[in-house]
């Protein structure tokens, strides 16, 4: 069963993408193998569907209904094995290995983290949101966090003792950061007061810290600054948020009066919106990677179920529409992987990232919610019964479009570097 499932999450992600012969040749292959063997062993989660596609939709167990209190001790058994299995080294920038008290982090292989998330997205977006969660919420510390916060918060973030959460967005501020409105003030004693909302919030109410951009400056990019705050600080309150995507736990972050010291401040004052945009910068692909492993589940149980399911006396399989349409999805599928390998790649041996990046989150987020859909369309009505798992893809998949920058602002980007190279 594990060698099966092992054997489909090797297919999701080229090994030796362009220009990468080296690295991901002879180096690479075996940590490839130990990672995805590490992926396949993770227990099954709560409401998580039986690995590979055999039985009919409709013969499986629906989810458990939403209930924020399950979605979060799910969330904490998800952390807790992806911990246990050592994987959460591939996206938590380690202190340990960085030089000296303000050196930077031991950078992150961004071809390891497209690999493991593209390989847990594909097993369960739970899984992955975990994991890449410690890697958002704790990017900061590990590039400008004193020695102090790189030492006692990064070491707990890889363990998984501590549940990182990254508080950006806020009711006002969305794609646009330069809008964030909570302000932190001078206490007068060297520290700060901090009065503001944050929202969409992902582990708001399961995180133990959060990195909480504010402003310091009325400077609208200038002007912002990053804080590590415990959860656990008097005036930080909590509401969940009950989306589509109901097993991601989510929600708002209210803060009033909230007082920290000097030294809960990463890097220097109006350093935030850098190392905010740093930090989106290096993980947008590996969104790319988690809509792949998606799409490619999608088109797994898609395969299956067209050869199995006969319709005027013939599987779907033999009708020349659906063989057209399985055609197009596995195309897909692999261009949205070779633009994630080939992005990843480049951030990895320092070639230019931009545009690369944006395009792979842009094309892959954007060919996983197509393919999903189709999957659905193939699957018929049983593609819709609540808990299944094409219904649960077509539920999660959505979001990817959406954050860490929308589609609209990736071909912003895009553009940019294109108008800025000719201009
Ligand atoms: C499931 C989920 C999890 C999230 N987790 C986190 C988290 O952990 N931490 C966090 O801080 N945030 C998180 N977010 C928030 C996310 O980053 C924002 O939703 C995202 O940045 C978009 O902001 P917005 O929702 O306010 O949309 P808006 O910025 O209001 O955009 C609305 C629409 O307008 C478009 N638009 C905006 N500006 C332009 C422009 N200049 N040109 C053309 N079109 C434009 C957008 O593309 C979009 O289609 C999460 C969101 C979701 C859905």
């Amino acid at each position: 069963m594990e060698s099966a499932l092992l054997k489909r999450l090797d297919a999701i992600l080229p090994a030796a993408p362009a220009r990468d012969a080296d690295a991901a040749g002879t180096h690479e292959l075996p940590r490839r193998a130990m990672l995805l063997r590490a992926v396949a062993a993770l227990p099954e989660l709560p409401g998580e569907q039986p690995q590979g596609p055999s039985d009919p939709p409709e013969h499986r167990a629906a989810a458990a209904p939403h209930d924020p209190s399950s979605v979060h001790s799910a969330a904490a058994r998800a952390l807790r094995a992806l911990a246990q299995a050592g994987l959460l080294s591939e996206c938590v920038a380690d202190a340990a290995a960085a030089s000296g008290e303000s050196g930077r982090p031991a950078p992150l292989s961004l071809r390891a983290m497209c690999l493991v998330r593209a390989a847990l997205s594909y097993r369960s977006p739970l899984y992955d949101l975990m994991f890449v969660m410690q890697g958002l919420g704790s990017y900061a510390v590990a590039l400008c966090g004193s020695a102090e916060q790189r030492r006692s918060y990064l070491p707990a973030v890889l363990q998984g003792d501590a549940v990182a959460a990254l508080a950006l967005t806020e009711p006002e501020a969305g794609s646009d950061l330069a809008g964030i409105r909570t302000r932190a003030r001078p206490d007068g004693a060297g520290g700060y007061v901090i009065d503001g909302e944050k929202t969409f919030i992902s582990n708001a109410g399961l995180a133990t810290h959060y990195v909480l951009y504010a402003r310091t400056d009325d400077h609208p990019k200038k002007g912002l600054t990053a804080f590590l705050l415990p959860a656990a600080t008097p005036g930080v309150r909590t509401e969940p948020l009950a989306l589509l995507c109901d097993d991601h736990p989510i929600g708002r972050v209210i803060l009033e009066g909230v007082r920290l010291p000097e030294s809960a401040r990463i890097g220097q004052p109006g350093q935030g919106m850098t190392l905010a945009l740093g930090t989106l910068e290096v993980f947008r692909p590996s969104v790319g990677a988690a809509a792949v492993g998606m799409a490619r589940r999608a088109l797994d149980e898609t395969l299956v179920r067209v050869q199995a399911r006969v319709q005027f006396g013939q599987p779907l399989a033999a009708f020349q529409a659906t063989q057209l349409a399985v055609a197009e999805m596995a195309t897909e599928c692999e261009a949205a992987a070779l633009l994630v390998a080939h992005a990843a790649a480049l951030h990895d041996t320092g070639g230019p990232a931009m545009p690369a990046s944006a395009m792979a989150k842009l094309f892959a987020t954007e060919a996983a919610q197509r393919i999903i859909d189709r999957a659905l369309q193939l699957h018929g009505g049983s593609g819709l019964i609540r808990g299944s798992v094409i219904e649960r893809l077509y539920r999660d998949v959505r979001a990817l479009r959406i954050y860490e920058g929308t589609s609209e602002i990736q071909k912003l980007v895009i553009a940019r570097s294109l108008l800025t190279a000719k201009g």
